[in-house]
């Protein structure tokens, strides 16, 4: 089992398929360009199980936008890890 640490707007898309959060991005291609990249990554990773409060200190990278974020996340599962934290 790997564990994986989500940003808020990834949490909020795995666990409730809501990924309005990204109608905030500055383009409509910038959210297209979010969005491949997480799809991309989820059919690498494969299923994510909801493990809990991450609780990060400073800055760290989410494993499923990439997006850097600052304390926080949420912490998820899988059987694989994501390529960048190979
Ligand atoms: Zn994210």
């Amino acid at each position: 089992m790997k564990v994986h640490t989500l940003c808020n707007t990834c949490t909020v898309g795995i666990a409730n398929d809501d990924w309005t959060a990204l109608d905030a991005c500055d383009s409509q291609e910038d959210a297209d360009n979010t969005m491949a990249i997480i799809m991309g990554t989820l059919e690498i990773l494969g299923w994510l199980s909801l493990i809990g409060p991450a609780d990060m200190p400073g800055y760290w990278d989410c494993a499923l936008c990439n997006e850097t974020c600052c304390s926080g996340g949420t912490n998820f599962a899988t059987l694989k890890s994501a390529p960048w934290n190979e």
